[in-house]
């Protein structure tokens, strides 16, 4: 058996940060990884036209694969795209490919341009009281670095955002425009969405820089950082271009083990908001 519990509901969490190359694709696949080794069912949604997540997952994603732009642009259900990770069993992927970045565009005009994601979602994992439906524990939607409209797809699709925070020079600025997204969407598109987790990548404790910024945004965010950061390690990048989370790449790495660690103290968080009910839901 298992020794992490599954979570009472399904936890849906948008990777965000419009800075680009702060972890946003790294946090994503890798939690997702972690959560998969440790038994739980894990879906994660591509929606950067790069498709970085989708290479590291080692799913297919060239221009015309079934991906996330059917999904939002023709209205295909995500079970006629979704694919199952080589790796793990239990994580599914749904890819996104370069068709995707005339998206962002084409869902100017487009009716009901911010749920379209979200719609498709709730459809495809179904109603999570049924016993029944082997329901999905966790979905990461990886964003693209901006806060367009496919971002805001991810933040009405989910109910929690994660932010990956770079520990380095200017790591808090364009913070509070993102925070102030989560706020509108919250109180225009998705009422029940929280800023519930902040993770530090990419962290040299041996530097003071690091320190400090960390030292800030725990200052900022006590409640949402997590106590587990992310170091940086050469294997985390080297892991993608063999197809392949940190996880499974290099299980003993130190950025596996972190980010495995990670994904237990988000577990561990979620349940002690819901502390009963996630009592009867240990997966056997
Ligand atoms: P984003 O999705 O926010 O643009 P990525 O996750 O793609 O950021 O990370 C940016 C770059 O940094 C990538 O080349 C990635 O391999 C590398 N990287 C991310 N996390 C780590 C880490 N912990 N150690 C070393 N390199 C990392
Ligand atoms: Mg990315």
């Amino acid at each position: 058996g298992s020794a992490v519990a599954r979570p009472a509901d399904t936890r849906i969490f948008t990777v965000a940060n419009q800075k680009g190359g702060v972890g946003k694709t790294t946090s994503t696949v890798n939690l997702a990884a972690a959560f998969a080794r440790d038994g739980l069912k894990v879906l994660v949604i591509d929606a950067d036209p790069q498709g970085n997540a989708s290479t590291a997952l080692g799913v297919d994603h060239r221009s015309g694969v079934p991906s996330v732009y059917e999904v939002l642009i023709e209205g295909s259900p995500i079970a006629d795209v979704v694919r199952q990770s080589p790796e793990f069993p239990e994580l599914w992927v749904v890819p996104a490919t370069l068709d995707l970045s005339g998206a962002e565009i084409e869902l100017v005009n487009m009716v009901s341009r911010e749920t379209r994601l979200s719609r498709a979602l709730t459809a495809f994992i179904g109603d999570p009281s049924s016993p029944n439906v082997d329901r999905f524990d966790y979905v990461f939607i990886d964003c693209p670095p901006s806060l367009g409209l496919l971002t805001v797809n991810a933040f009405t699709a989910a109910s929690e955002v994660l932010i990956p925070i770079q520990c380095e020079y200017y790591a808090l600025e364009g913070l509070s425009q993102l925070i102030k997204t989560v706020d509108l969407i919250k109180a225009h598109l998705n009422p029940p969405l929280e800023l519930s987790t902040i993770l530090l990548t990419m962290y040299d404790q041996r530097t003071n820089l690091a320190r400090q910024v960390a030292d800030e945004v725990r200052e900022h965010f006590p409640a949402q950082t997590l106590n587990t950061t992310i170091p940086r390690s050469v294997r985390v990048s080297e892991a993608p271009s063999h197809g392949k989370t940190v996880v499974s790449y290099e299980p003993s790495s130190s950025g596996s083990l972190a980010y495995r660690e990670a994904a237990r103290e988000i577990n561990l968080r979620g349940s002690d908001l819901q502390p009963d009910l996630n009592a009867t839901h240990t997966r056997q």
